[in-house]
């Protein structure tokens, strides 16, 4: 079973990445391994702890503990999953999304779940020390893991499941590149592919989001959806929550060549 680990993830309510193997050997000695029957014995190396730790705290990484799921919990990933693999993007929002400087890591849902199978990349639940965090992708191991959050472990609604569907997405579009790096161009691509699969979602199931008024919808799969497709042409509210969130990243990563959206974000923050 995958161990306790640290993974870089941001201050809102929000989709991460993980972080290099050191921090979450740090993670580990900080006790946070023992929850899960201290599967981690192994001695850190202490002369890294405290440049990591500061590290860590300026750029707001987190504790995960993945935790054991029943059927039920497997019933809704797998739900979850097969929701995905049908979600198609339509060629106009696309093309929007292109105009806008995204450059999309998958065509549609069913790619994305082909590529987590594809790699074994397995989705759980886990514990995350900031409550804020939807979902993030453990990286530390050789096989990445896509944790999501245990405060959702037993929301099995359609809407949750949709919802939850849609972090998988997210957390695809990170594996991807296969590197734990990250930056404002890769969120970027990232959130895209959420609001995507919202749209088919809601083209599909009307009104299935309409009185949803979890974090996990306002503060996430419909925020996105709200600030991407804004009528302003700036998309000057989508740029400041990014700007919050993920101006601390670099503007580009590997396959995500910062757009001038992704620089206009970087030099707000
Ligand atoms: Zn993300």
């Amino acid at each position: 079973m995958r161990i306790d680990g640290r993974v870089n993830s941001f201050y809102s309510l929000s989709y991460g990445k993980s972080w290099p193997k050191p921090e979450r050997e740090q993670a580990a000695k900080n006790g946070h391994a023992k929850k899960n029957g201290a599967q981690n014995s192994d001695t850190p190396n202490a002369k890294n702890s405290q440049s990591t730790n500061a590290a860590e705290t300026q750029k707001g990484g987190i504790y995960v503990t993945p935790i054991q799921t029943t059927k039920a919990q497997e019933g809704t990933i797998q739900r979850a999953m097969d929701e995905l693999s049908k979600v198609e993007f339509s060629a106009n929002d696309i093309l929007y999304m292109k105009n806008l400087g995204v450059n999309l890591p998958f065509k549609n849902g069913n790619e994305a779940v082909k590529y987590l199978n594809s790699k074994n990349i397995d989705v759980m639940y886990a514990e995350f020390s900031n409550q804020n965090v939807h979902a993030c992708l453990d990286t530390s191991e050789s096989t990445p893991a896509v944790l999501i959050n245990s405060n959702y472990k037993d929301l099995a609604s359609f809407p949750d499941i949709l919802a939850i569907s849609e972090a998988m997405l997210h957390e695809a579009g990170h594996a991807k590149d296969e590197d734990s790096d990250n930056s404002i161009q890769e969120e970027i691509d990232c959130l895209a592919l959420n609001v995507l699969a919202h749209q088919y979602y809601k083209k599909t199931y009307p009104d299935i989001f309409k009185d949803q008024n979890s974090p996990l919808f306002f503060e996430g799969v419909s925020l996105y959806d709200t600030l991407f497709f804004d009528f302003d042409p700036e998309k000057k509210a989508l740029k400041q929550r990014v700007s919050e969130k993920y101006g601390f990243l670099n503007v580009s990563s590997k396959n995500h060549i910062g757009s001038n959206l992704a620089q206009e974000i970087k030099n707000m923050s």
